[in-house]
């Protein structure tokens, strides 16, 4: 039998600010990874190399014991770097497990559970005209759903005239597509607990699909003050990391809709898990994704195997890309085209994406060094980004 031998990883940090592991096994399969935290990319690579040692030489099929002893032999554990450090390297051996066995990710879960799944992307900007603009744009491609942030930096308590303003975009929104356009609003954690009530109150009359991270996941305990006043469903988790981080919210029954992202909370095998205990909870899934194409392969083979997810965000055309997007690193990048709102089944074996290596060693001379502004306040103290 094939013992898919690991020999050896290699580390690519390309724009706009990815991070692909390549992990190539002694008879020649290779499998593809995105361990990374946006803005420390250079921190999960340290990270990456030292967990190597687990499991270079061993077997790329033994995917739960690998995963057990990344997360389990450290006396230190959990947390953005290290979990999205086992994130990527959890993505490439399930992409060599299935090349190796010559399906897709799906099957080797379970098999589908649906056919296609219904897609979201970002939309933005600062000025009204540019948020129609770009909602038309991503209507036109056949998104039937959109996300934006809901404000920008917003002080502890804050300003009438701010709170009312949150409004504005959605309204006009809803003026041109009616309810044929899902909208969600991201609060992106840049909210403190006193102004989430007052806001919400604003955003009601227009009826988002969900709002995101009302307050930032070390203020969970919030949650019960905000659930109870709000009739909109509530999205929170992608900034937790695994299902010890998850199951306090579940069981305190104060979220409608978990947004692990594959990329970090430890990779297929653990939001895998995180689904069914949602499941479990009755709460829905749809995976956070803002990063490249291994990210959202992987999450798709989540999405076509849980029946929780309900919907997948993409990055194409998110504003961070800057010249460079999802498609870029692909040889196959039809398999990520957009019909009627949804992407198929991603049926080739593994992962079912194929990246374009030349590309990549030519983006990794130029590398990246990304990192999320650090905005400040009118009176100098620092703001939530
Ligand atoms: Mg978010």
């Amino acid at each position: 039998m094939n013992t898919l031998q690991i020999e050896k990883i290699e580390l690519f940090k390309v724009p706009p600010r990815w991070f692909f592991l390549k992990m190539t096994t002694k008879d020649g399969i290779v499998g593809w990874g995105e361990p990374v935290v946006e803005g420390r990319a250079d921190t999960v690579e340290a990270c990456v190399h030292e967990l190597s040692q687990y499991f270079l030489g061993g077997s790329a099929s033994s995917i739960e014991d690998i995963w057990q002893t990344l997360y389990r032999g450290g006396f230190y554990r959990g947390g953005p770097i290290l979990m999205s450090a086992l994130a990527g390297i959890d993505q490439a051996l399930w992409d060599i497990k299935g090349k190796s066995l010559g399906v897709p990710v799906y099957e080797l879960l379970g098999g589908a559970v649906r056919q296609k799944m219904k897609m979201y992307c970002w939309i933005g900007g600062d000025s009204p005209e540019v948020v129609m603009e770009q909602a038309q744009a991503r209507v036109n491609e056949g998104y039937r759903a959109v996300k934006m942030n809901a404000t920008a930096a917003f002080e502890w308590i804050d300003s009438t005239k701010k709170i009312k303003n949150v409004v504005k975009n959605i309204a006009l929104l809803r003026e041109e597509f009616g309810d044929d356009l899902d909208i969600a609003l991201d609060f992106h954690g840049r909210i403190h607990k006193g102004m989430v009530k007052p806001i919400i109150d604003e955003l009601t009359p227009y009826a988002p699909m969900f709002v995101e991270e009302p307050v930032l996941s070390e203020n969970n305990d919030s949650l019960t003050h905000i659930y109870s006043h709000t009739s909109i469903p509530i999205a929170m988790g992608e900034r937790m990391y695994s299902r010890w981080d998850f199951k306090e919210i579940l069981q305190r029954g104060v979220v409608d809709i978990i947004q692990p992202d594959l990329s970090h909370a430890g990779g297929i095998s653990e939001v895998r898990r995180i689904a069914a205990m949602a499941e479990a909870y009755d709460v829905a899934l749809a995976p956070h994704c803002p990063l490249g194409p291994v990210s959202l392969a992987s999450a798709l083979h989540i999405d076509f195997t849980c029946i929780n997810a309900f919907i997948q965000e993409s990055s194409m055309g998110i504003h961070y890309n800057e010249g460079y997007d999802l498609l870029d690193y692909m040889e196959n990048p039809e398999v990520f085209d957009l019909k009627d709102g949804y992407i198929s089944l991603l049926k080739e074996p593994g992962l079912g994406i194929r990246i374009n290596e030349e590309k990549l060693r030519e983006a990794q001379k130029i590398g990246h060094q990304w990192s999320n502004p650090v905005w400040r306040n009118q009176d100098g103290s620092i703001a939530e980004w």
